[in-house]
């Protein structure tokens, strides 16, 4: 048997996500700074957790969110 969420689970974990109660369910990650648009001025590898994500993960008993961040400035050596 398929279970399929709910839209109203759906809308419930974006709600937490937002509130920042679990990981953000999106498909690219980025850290906070570049949601912002303050990326780095020269590509620089860079997890998408900030010190508050790692924080939350420890305090709740979570694996330290690891990950790249998914923003064009966390590529060295980008192709153009
Ligand atoms: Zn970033
Ligand atoms: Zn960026």
């Amino acid at each position: 048997m398929t279970q399929k969420p709910q839209p109203a689970e759906v809308a419930q974990a974006l709600v937490e996500a937002l509130q920042g109660q679990r990981p953000a369910i999106v498909c690219y990650a980025q850290c906070e700074p570049c949601q912002w648009g303050q990326c780095y001025d020269e590509p620089t590898p860079h997890s998408w957790a900030g010190p508050e994500d790692i924080e939350h993960a420890q305090a709740t008993g979570q694996p330290e969110p690891t990950g790249t961040c998914a923003c064009s400035c966390a590529r060295t050596g980008d192709p153009r």
